[in-house]
């Protein structure tokens, strides 16, 4: 039996007595070390953490388990967010399972079909908003502002409670907090989540440091390094699509108090590193978790020492959700034969440019 991040580190989060103790299984995402990009990058020790192994592929399931449980154990009527996509499918799932009304705000014409397909599986009302996540989240704020009903964006605290969780896992799994965290920036929620929990586990003395936290946004969604908000982010990366993040000023505290760096990637290195983790790795994920390892590569060329260093890029969500994505940017050939033992045969015996062997 799956305890939940409920369950597990309750004594670390807002649980009360009357608190119902949910799951669908989330948490508990497995550490993966590297077998060859690490040793690529001349870094002994670079780890995976696999968030989309969560119920419904993202991390967003850690959060959201809290924020829906304060919502049942209050009496809230519904559930509301705005969404690049994973918030909604992630509230979908628990409103269908514990019977709470969800409705979801999305931009029209820029979520990830598979984000689509789970939000109406698991029965939520949605609105396509003719606009930008930014504009959906404001008429989200707005509207549950007069309406009891709950709020579960990450401005929501007990999203970022849960979400700091993947923190813990990643000191308890250690022994210790690494020595660098790779993450990728939308909303910044996740950063700020992280921080929270690398703090809250030092100062318990259950590591000996915090990480530095390094955050990455898309080159054309890029508000905190720019220092303004985008009005029109564009990025491939559809889950950091985000001009104005509600969590802003605490992504800026995390990356000073952490000694780390927010900076950017462009749309190449994101899909260069999308197809990395998954043709070295199998690490098939979303183009916005490769950010975070698109960030490694490009600090590592900008000579950023990692021998001896502890290394973690979160892989916060699945490549399934955007299978169309693979199909267009990734190079690979598929070798079309008739029924017959001979064209297997021709077809194996001509070389190709992609020989597995010489790149092994
Ligand atoms: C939500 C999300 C992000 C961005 O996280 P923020 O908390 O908004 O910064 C990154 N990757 C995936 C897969 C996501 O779902």
């Amino acid at each position: 039996m799956v305890e939940g991040v409920l369950r597990k580190y309750g004594q670390f989060l807002p649980v009360s007595s009357s608190t119902p103790m949910i799951t669908l299984g989330e948490g508990d995402t497995p550490l993966v070390k590297s077998t060859r990009l690490g040793n690529e990058l001349g870094c002994d020790e670079l780890y995976f953490k696999l968030e989309g192994c969560n119920p419904t592929g993202s991390f967003k399931d850690r959060g959201m388990v809290v924020a829906v449980a304060k919502a049942l154990e209050a009496g809230s009527k519904a559930i509301m967010c705005a969404s690049t996509g994973n918030t909604s499918a992630s509230a979908a799932a628990y409103g269908g399972r514990f019977n709470i009304s969800t409705i979801v705000l999305v931009p029209k014409g820029e979520i990830a079909s598979g984000k689509l397909a789970q939000a109406m599986a698991y029965g939520a009302k949605i609105l396509a908003v003719n606009g930008s996540f930014d504009h959906a989240l404001s008429l989200v704020r707005t509207f549950t502002n007069n309406h009891p009903i709950t709020l579960v964006n990450s401005v929501n605290p007990n999203r970022i409670e849960g979400q700091k969780t993947a923190g813990f896992e990643i000191v308890d799994s250690l022994g210790d907090a690494p020595d660098y965290v790779f993450i990728p920036v939308g909303n910044a929620g996740n950063i700020t989540a992280y921080t929270k929990g690398f703090v809250e586990y030092h100062a318990l003395g259950f590591s000996s440091k915090t990480p530095k936290m390094m955050g990455f946004q898309a080159e054309g969604a890029a508000p905190i390094v720019l220092g303004h908000p985008v009005s029109n982010p564009k990025t491939v990366a559809s889950a950091i699509r985000i001009g104005n993040p509600a969590s802003w000023e605490s992504a800026l505290a995390a990356r000073d108090q952490s000694g780390g760096v927010i900076d950017t990637v462009s749309d190449e290195q994101i899909l260069a590193a999308y197809s990395l983790l998954a043709s070295r790795e199998g690490i098939f994920c979303e183009p916005a978790s490769a950010a975070a390892f698109a960030g490694l590569v490009k600090l590592r060329q900008l000579g950023l020492g990692l021998a001896n260093q502890r290394v973690v890029c979160i892989i916060t969500g699945t490549g399934l959700k955007d299978p169309d994505l693979a199909a267009r940017s990734v190079q690979s050939e598929i070798i079309e034969i008739e029924p017959d033992i001979r064209e297997v045969e021709a077809a194996l015996m001509t070389p190709t440019k992609h020989s597995r062997r010489e790149d092994g």
